[in-house]
């Protein structure tokens, strides 16, 4: 019942911060403050009404227009505020009523925000990254330093700021290395230093397995990028962005890293 009702609350509390992705998403890269003015619509600035503003549901009523002007609103707003509700939702499905849920949540949240930033601008913001990182490494010490179990997530081990570093280490270090070789070999970089950030940052989250996100984001993008090419008319090539395949590589890596990796040795095992 308890449970029940904690579940429920991550899952209000992800939608309307889901309504809050949205407003980041839009202003952070336009460098607005993100806590004022209220949300307006941006064809007609006309102030957006609290009963206009539930997630989801308000973009259904309103049938995807703006009350005021009629102009379209993007499924994108409701498509944001659905994913960040299932996200908080599934943290708290995964770890329960626990400081970790909620450290889970945050990291997934923010991995939303910096993908859809990354899709509209090319670019991973060094102040969200650098504060994913401040929150990954502070609660690794407050882990090693008191009872809380909270990062890395796939880790529960005595050594959890040990751990997060090495993450830290594996995730920033090994794709730095492997992004300054390509670009010497190849005089250009197909992988920003945004990237490599972001995966040092993540590495505090999810700890080694931080590689596991690097190979499930890599084989998703590469996928996602041979098919876009075959699309492309004309050969002409577009830059895809790396972040929200990493972003999707950490998600699903702090919800079953361990379970993906032991049933992997189970079979590696058979074979
Ligand atoms: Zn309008």
């Amino acid at each position: 019942m308890l449970e029940n009702a904690a579940i429920t609350i991550f899952l209000l509390v992800g939608l309307l911060l889901g309504s809050f992705a949205n407003v980041v998403i839009w202003r952070f890269p336009r460098g607005e403050s993100v806590v004022s003015p209220g949300s307006h619509c941006p064809a007609c600035d006309a102030p957006v009404r609290w009963f206009d503003n539930i997630p989801v549901l308000s973009w259904v009523l309103l049938r995807a227009r703006c009350r005021d002007c009629g102009a379209a609103i993007p499924a994108r707003y409701p498509l944001v505020e659905a994913l960040s509700g299932l996200l908080w939702l599934s943290a708290a499905i995964a770890f329960g009523l626990t400081p970790r849920a909620l450290l889970a949540a945050i990291f997934f949240w923010v991995l939303l925000i910096l993908t859809f930033i990354d899709l509209d601008t090319m670019r991973l913001p060094n102040p969200i990254v650098g504060s994913l990182a401040v929150l990954g490494a502070v609660a690794a010490a407050i882990a090693q330093f008191t009872a809380v179990t909270a990062v890395p997530l796939t880790y529960d081990g005595d050594v959890p700021l040990v751990m997060a570093g090495l993450g830290l280490l594996l995730g920033g270090g090994l794709s730095g290395a492997v992004a300054g070789g390509y670009a010497l070999i190849r005089g250009r970089s197909g992988f920003g230093m945004g990237d490599v950030k972001l995966l040092g940052a993540m590495g505090l989250f999810i700890g080694p397995y931080v590689l596991l996100a690097l190979m499930a984001g890599s084989l998703v993008g590469a996928v996602y990028g041979v098919v876009s090419a075959a699309r492309a008319s004309a050969g002409l090539t577009h830059k895809i962005p790396f972040g929200p395949f990493l972003a999707l590589g950490g998600i699903v890596t702090a919800l079953f890293g361990p379970v993906i990796v032991q049933g992997y040795l189970s079979i590696a095992a058979l074979g």
